[in-house]
This record gives C-alpha cells, structure tokens and sequence, in this order.
C-alpha cells in the first residue's frame, strides 16, 4: 500500500490512538486532531517522536484547513456518561464535525470514512442487526443527542456523496473494548475490570439480562482499514464481534478471571437502555473478507493486564 497523508479526528481517543498506532505502522503520515474531551496525550505520548506523527489540538465543530488523502472521522464522546454530559455538544460535534471534515474532503478530495454505530438501530427490533435495518431510536430521550447525531452524520456522508461526488464511507462499529479505554470512562467493559481490581462491587444495571457483543479493539481497527482501503464500496457496514453475552455473564467472567472476591450489585437500567445487540457481520465477511479474531476471553485478559498497571488499587 502506499503511504498516504491520513487525517484521524478522535485520534487522542480509545480508538482512535489505536487506529493512528496501526496508520503509522502501515507507513502513512499521520495527522492525529483532538480537542481532549475524552481522549488524552498519554494515548498517544508514544508516538509524538515519530517523524511521521503530527497531533493538533483543534475541535471538529470549527472547520481546519488541511492537507489529507484519507480522513477518518472519529471524534465524538462514545460512553453514555460523557456524550450526556453536554448533550447540545454532542450533536454539534457529530453534525458539524461531520460537515466540516465533508467539506474539507470535498475540497481537497479525500476519502472520509465515518465512525457510526451500532447505536442508529436504537433498541433493536431485528436480531441480529442487518445494515438494511433502519433501527428503533428514541429521537428525544436522553440517548437521541449520540443517536440521532450520527445518523445526521451517517445522512450527510450520503448526501456529500451524491450531491457533490464526496468518496465517503460509513462503518457501524458494535460494542469494542481493549487497552486504553478511560478507567472512569463508564462504560461497563471498563467499569466491571476497574471495580473488580479494587475489589469493588460491579455494578449490574437491570437484571443484567440485556445483550451486547464485545469486539477487540485490533479487530475493530483492522475492519475499519480495510474498509478504508477498499474501493466501489461505501458501506454502511457493521464492524462489530457476533459472540453475544448477557451482562451478567460479563461480570461473571471479568469475576473469574481477575480472581477478584468482589460481588455484583444491581442498579437501575438507564432510560432507553437497547436490551439486546448483536451484529450481523454478513456483509463485512463479504466485502472486506473481514471477521474478527480475538475471543471475549483473550481480549478480556489482555484489557484486563492493561488495568492492572494503571488502576489505583486501595488497600
Ligand atoms: P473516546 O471517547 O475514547 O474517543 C473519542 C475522541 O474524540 C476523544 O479523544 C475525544 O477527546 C475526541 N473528541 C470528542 N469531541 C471532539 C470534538 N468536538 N473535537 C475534536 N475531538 C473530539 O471513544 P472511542 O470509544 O474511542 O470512540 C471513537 C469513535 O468510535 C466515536 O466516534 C464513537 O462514536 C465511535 N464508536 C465507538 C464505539 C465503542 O464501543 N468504543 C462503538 C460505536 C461507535
Ligand atoms: N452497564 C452495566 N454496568 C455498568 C455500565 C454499563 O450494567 O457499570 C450496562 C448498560 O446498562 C448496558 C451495557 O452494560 O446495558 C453496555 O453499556 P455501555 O455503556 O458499555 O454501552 P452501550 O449501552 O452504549 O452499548
């Protein structure tokens, strides 16, 4: 493949870090932009001396004038606890963010592709979730300004497309975890391991009896590059791991394997919490001979050995 000039937004993130981590190995320069919301320098402290590394802090509701072959556009807060801390925020960035990386796609004529997600199926009434299904979204409950912000994200990679001839992808990423994830982050793969090392109670919400498929974060980014890197073919596509677990089965086994004596304890289910998700993966195995590698066990050991060296423990 030859080298690119790649532009990530989010690239301070979760994934995004990871996504430039793999950029760079590929031989691409890499242009990582992030406003640090959720994200943080440490992410990507490692890379900062690689020659072909370059970190701006800017925030995607504001346009950039930039150089970029290929952009992806990942900045959004993703954990429901961050993207309801300033819902109006949250739209903005999903909506403006999205338009102001279209227009410099459009301008310099580089292929974007969106970070979507599963989250546009709402509570799903088709299982497992087909890309042709148009989902059950709330469009004024506490989750819509994440929800109903990347399916406006989602329609303008359309419309950019159509209207003038933007090369734009979407990818419709499933529940992902893995080193880096934000020990306060709150979502429940980082939550339960952070609790159980402390020897905490793990915190069910519900009866713990919803679904959600848990992808490692390497097979995550390697089904984004390749849908990237695949031509005559813009998606939506799902990127999600199809293993689906109970959330109590989850807590159960980050219990097990951290050998913690901690105990569960239920709390209430947020609002428009979906109660069941598993992806449908028929089409990335088609397109992009794409599935993903890593089981929950294996991505739970590795994610969870990332915790042991940065989680506080309390003695
Ligand atoms: P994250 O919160 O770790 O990363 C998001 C990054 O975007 C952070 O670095 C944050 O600082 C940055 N950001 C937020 N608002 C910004 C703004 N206005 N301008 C510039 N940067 C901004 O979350 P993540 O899990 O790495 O998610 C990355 C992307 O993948 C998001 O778009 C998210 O919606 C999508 N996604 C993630 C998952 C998942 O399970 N991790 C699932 C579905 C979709
Ligand atoms: N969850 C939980 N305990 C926690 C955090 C989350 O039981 O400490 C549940 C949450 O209610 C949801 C599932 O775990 O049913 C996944 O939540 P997360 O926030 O990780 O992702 P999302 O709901 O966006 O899929």
């Amino acid at each position: 493949m030859s080298s690119k000039r790649v532009l990530v937004t989010g690239g301070a993130g979760f994934i995004g870090s990871h996504l430039c981590e793999r950029l760079l190995a590929d031989g691409h320069e890499v242009i990582c932009l992030d406003n640090y919301f959720t994200g943080r320098r440490e992410n990507i402290a490692h890379l900062l001396p690689h020659p072909r590394f370059e970190l701006i802090r800017h925030d995607v509701v504001q346009p950039i004038l930039l150089e970029a072959e290929q952009i992806y556009n990942f900045a959004c807060p993703a954990s429901p606890g961050a993207y309801q801390f300033n819902p109006v925020k949250t739209v903005k960035t999903s909506v403006m963010g999205a338009i102001n990386m279209l227009g410099l796609a459009k301008r310099v004529k580089a292929r974007i592709l969106q970070a979507s997600t599963s989250e546009v199926y709402g509570d799903p009434k088709v299982h497992p979730q087909v890309e042709s299904y148009w989902g059950n979204v709330n469009p004024i409950g506490i989750r819509s300004c994440y929800d109903e912000g990347k399916r406006v994200a989602e329609t303008l990679m359309f419309d950019y497309r159509r209207q003038n001839g933007v090369d734009s992808k979407i990818v419709r990423i499933f529940n992902t975890y893995g080193p880096r994830m934000r020990e306060n982050d709150g979502r429940v793969v980082s939550n339960f391991i952070v609790q159980a090392l402390r020897g905490e109670d793990l915190t069910v919400y519900g009866d713990g009896s919803q679904t959600r498929s848990f992808c490692f974060v390497d097979d995550l980014v390697e089904g984004v590059v390749r849908m990237m890197n695949t031509d005559n073919f813009f998606g939506p596509v799902n990127v999600g791991n199809p293993c689906e677990f109970t959330i109590l089965q989850l807590a159960e086994l980050v219990l097990a394997q951290t050998r913690s004596r901690a105990t569960i304890v239920y709390k209430p289910l947020p609002a428009d919490d979906p109660t069941q998700r598993q992806p449908d993966i028929t089409l990335a195995k088609d397109k992009l001979d794409w599935q993903p590698r890593v089981p929950l066990a294996e991505g739970l050991a590795r994610t969870i050995a990332y915790f042991r060296e940065v989680v506080q423990v309390q003695h």
